[in-house]
């Protein structure tokens, strides 16, 4: 099953729902893949600290000019839609940190003139954080363009049940290329002007793939609607509500995953599991799969410290507490 968890704009807390989903999963006894493809400025490493075991180079092909066989004829130049090249009146250059690697020049130099190079854009790590498989990419400071690199990360995630997508903030290219291919996209947002608006904008972009979705509405206030209103309109399930908490504002600038230190977290995040269950394609997820995920999220629920928040209502959950002591042993436990 792969998730992407995306958003309109950055600052929503994507990676917190991504990453608190993924140690949520593993808990329950799940195989999970987190993969960072937020490739200009991968945290998630933050919060699970994985212990990188590769790391391999990304390149693209750039074109190399043969200034003795160029005739400056200035077709190159015409066709690149990227300015990554420019024909001046004694010399080609190339300026690669802008090129896309299309090869379109080199198809349309008479002369043969242009080869192709390797040129780094950036890195794929791969480790483990306890249970989690963990893949991140990042672009190398100054190159402009991300997708080769996404590609890469997503290429380098190891088979799982679940493969938990970081994506790109914002609407472009990068989100594009890592909501392609995806089984369901998750997207967060923020009760903010900026934040529904760029969620709007998002919806628009998931629907031109024809992929299903849902919606967590990060920093949620009580009695707040614009959110609910909006996904009522679209047609979009709110998967949850993260009620908006000094608590978790603390703990996520200390590096701590939310989700094992702050009291009520634990269950809005099964509860997340239960609903993605809900609404995940039945063809990508396997019954038995499914079945085993529900029952363990049923019995954890079971215990009084976890009792389940009351259907449809996150802030139903138990308050918002004083953060707890991370328990450390959990990640190593669930990768028994
Ligand atoms: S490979 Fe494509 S992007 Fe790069 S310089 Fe040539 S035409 Fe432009
Ligand atoms: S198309 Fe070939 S010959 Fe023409 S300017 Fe470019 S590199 Fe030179």
């Amino acid at each position: 099953m792969n998730l992407v968890i995306a958003s309109g704009k950055g600052g929503t807390g994507k990676t917190t729902v991504a990453t608190s989903l993924a140690v949520t999963l593993a808990r329950h006894g799940q195989t999970v893949a987190y993969v960072d493809c937020d490739v200009e400025t991968p945290n998630g490493h933050l919060f699970l600290k994985p212990m990188v075991t590769r790391e391999r180079p990304v390149e693209k092909l750039v074109p190399r000019v043969n200034q003795e066989t160029c005739l400056l004829c200035g077709l190159c130049a015409a066709v690149c839609r990227f300015n990554a090249i420019a024909c001046l009146p004694d010399q080609t250059l190339v300026y690669e940190e802008l090129c896309h690697g299309c090869g379109g020049c080199t198809r349309v130099c008479p002369v043969g003139a242009i080869t192709e190079a390797p040129h780094p854009v950036g890195v794929v790590k791969v480790g483990a954080a306890g249970a989690i498989q963990f893949v991140s990419g990042t672009l190398n400071v100054g190159e402009s363009t991300s997708p080769p690199v996404i590609r890469a990360t997503r290429q380098a995630a190891p088979a799982a049940d679940w493969t938990i997508l970081d994506a790109p903030p914002g609407t472009a290219c990068p989100m594009m290329e890592a909501v392609r291919g995806s089984d369901y996209v998750v997207l967060v947002t923020e009760p903010t002007p900026f934040g529904l608006h760029d969620l709007r904008l998002a919806l628009e972009v998931v629907k031109t793939f024809d992929l299903p979705c849902g919606v967590v509405v990060n920093r949620a206030q009580p009695g707040a609607t614009e959110a609910r209103d909006l996904c009522r309109q679209a047609r979009v399930r709110i998967l949850a509500e993260i009620p908006d908490a000094v608590a978790i504002a603390k703990e996520y600038s200390r590096g701590q995953l939310v989700v094992e230190t702050v009291p009520g977290l634990r269950e809005i995040f099964d509860q997340l599991c239960l609903r993605l269950l809900e609404e995940v394609p039945k063809e990508k997820c396997p019954h038995e799969m499914r079945q085993r995920l529900e029952a363990a999220i049923r019995a954890s629920s079971q215990s009084p410290a976890t009792g389940p928040p009351a259907a449809g209502d996150p802030f139903s959950t138990p308050r918002l507490a004083a953060p707890r002591q991370r328990e450390e042993p959990t990640r190593a436990a669930s990768a028994s």
